[in-house]
């Protein structure tokens, strides 16, 4: 017999059904006991009565969370036993076969709660329990669905849908590399990618006008509420077109794929400020543009910042991009500034950001196709044209076998689930986040690599923390 989901068995009523799933409670009353049953479809009311010996008699040893499978006959409930706040309340399964398929121990924690009292580690030390909870099936659930919609568009309007490499080279994006010691090449290093800006200009140059890829962007910066080690992003770019016509794509995108997942939207079209009103407006280039009674009924407030400046000065009193060193200066005034090194600090990017209640949801912008411009950016930075050549040699490379104009962006679409489902914490979006230390969810890395490991990749740890692990 072939397995019916919960939720298929309202149609299904004096048929005889095999399920499987998880004990979510049991209710012993008296003579009957009651279990119910909790499988993708929803949740379902069993019923184990003493007529079933066997069955009654396994019954009594279930607990929470052990995995049965069963089959038994659908039956309407009496009117007085229906269940209105379950979608299967108007049915139960009278159980004939009882089949035990994994026993379970106690859960660490509760399950059908929100969750969000227990302790961050404990949550993600048990994180397949954790998921368990209702929130974060939802969670999940929408976020598979925001997704899906976001290629439906993308697809739609002739995108592919590209991967680039893991295994890369260091790119500035404005933050620290996570870096992969080469075995064969001793003393050399891969970087895991901040993005796929350079892959995804390269498949510009390769001829692949409409890109997309739903990317993991890795960077080691301390974590915080909207930010962990690694973040998935909606990466797109895209050949022969204006500022306006990424932006386009990116508002039409987000109004689907949000309007799809069933979110509600402030204002269409989005909004757009420069910086300097966003400055001057709400002292930031991230606000909510939200109203109390918006906020109460769980609107998305979206607008788009353009006419950032390119350079700002860092600590040191040199010259960094503020957003993307691949972006094009605003016009050709802008890049005339730029390639004469004069007024820096007047010279605006081509860079457009998307804020959502307050987050930075998208950003991206123009990128300079022509290697001179781009030479400039870094030389602008600082750069010796021989570090010039060293990190970014390809891209001038590239450039120079007919590059065309481009540009694209990249949605950082986990904090714009954070803002629809009013989630503080970017975790409650993800499957296997990292905790507030940065350690992995359930199988706790980082951790020691054995004698033998560090030998073959040509590493020595000077201050190990902790000892280095035994054996092989
Ligand atoms: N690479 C940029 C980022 O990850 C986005 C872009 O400019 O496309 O933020």
């Amino acid at each position: 017999m072939q397995r019916t989901l919960s939720s298929e068995t309202l149609s299904q009523v004096g048929k005889t059904v095999k399920l499987a799933g998880w004990i979510q409670t049991r209710r012993d009353h008296g003579k009957i006991i009651f279990f119910d049953l909790r499988d993708s479809g929803g949740i379902l009311q069993l019923v184990c009565t003493p007529q079933e010996k066997e069955v009654y008699e396994l019954a009594q040893t279930l607990r929470s969370e052990w995995v049965v499978e069963v089959e038994g006959e659908v039956k309407e409930r009496p009117d007085a036993m229906k269940n209105a706040e379950l979608a299967t309340g108007n049915v139960e399964v009278g159980v004939k076969k009882l089949v035990v398929l994994s026993e379970a121990k106690t859960p660490p924690f509760p399950i059908d709660t929100p969750g969000y009292d227990i302790d961050e580690e404990t949550r993600l030390k048990y994180r397949y329990l954790d998921l368990r909870r209702p929130r974060l099936q939802k969670n999940l659930k929408l976020r598979s669905e925001y997704v899906k919609a976001v290629r439906e568009y993308l697809f739609s309007k002739g995108f592919l849908e590209i991967e680039t490499p893991l295994l890369t080279k260091s790119t500035p994006e404005g933050s620290r590399d996570f870096v992969v010691p080469s075995r064969a090449q001793p003393g050399k290093f891969y970087a895991l990618p901040q993005s796929p800006q350079q892959y995804k200009q390269l498949l510009m140059v390769a001829g692949f006008e409409k890109y997309f890829q739903i990317a993991r962007a890795l960077r080691d910066e301390d974590p915080r509420a909207d930010r962990g080690f690694e973040h998935s992003q909606v990466d797109l770019e895209m050949s022969f077109v204006g500022m306006e016509d990424v932006m386009n794509v990116v508002e039409e995108m987000t109004v689907f794929a949000v309007e799809k997942i069933g979110g509600n939207i402030a204002k269409k079209p989005f909004p757009v400020f420069t910086y300097e009103e966003a400055m001057k407006q709400f002292g930031a280039d991230k606000f909510d543009l939200r109203t109390e009674q918006e906020k109460k009924e769980g609107i998305l407030s979206f607008a788009w910042v353009v006419s950032f400046p390119f350079f700002e000065k860092d600590k040191t009193g040199k010259w960094t991009f503020t957003h993307n060193p691949f972006s094009a200066p605003l016009n050709e005034e802008h890049e005339a500034m730029l390639l004469k090194g004069k007024d820096i600090e007047k010279i605006i990017t081509s860079q457009y950001d998307l804020v959502c209640n307050g987050l930075e949801v998208a950003g991206g912008s123009l990128r300079t196709h022509k290697p001179n411009v781009l030479r400039a950016v870094f030389k602008t930075m600082g750069y010796k044209e021989q570090e010039i050549e060293e990190q970014f040699g390809h891209m001038l490379e590239a450039f120079s076998h007919g590059a065309p104009p481009h540009g694209g962006c990249a949605q950082g679409f986990e904090r714009l689930l954070m803002a629809f489902l009013g989630e503080e914490y970017l975790r409650e979006v993800q499957a296997f986040p990292q905790t507030g230390q940065g350690r992995t969810s359930v199988m706790d890395a980082p951790s020691e690599l054995s004698e033998a490991q560090l030998k073959e990749l040509h590493l020595k740890v000077q201050n190990p923390s902790t000892k280095l692990r035994a054996g092989k």
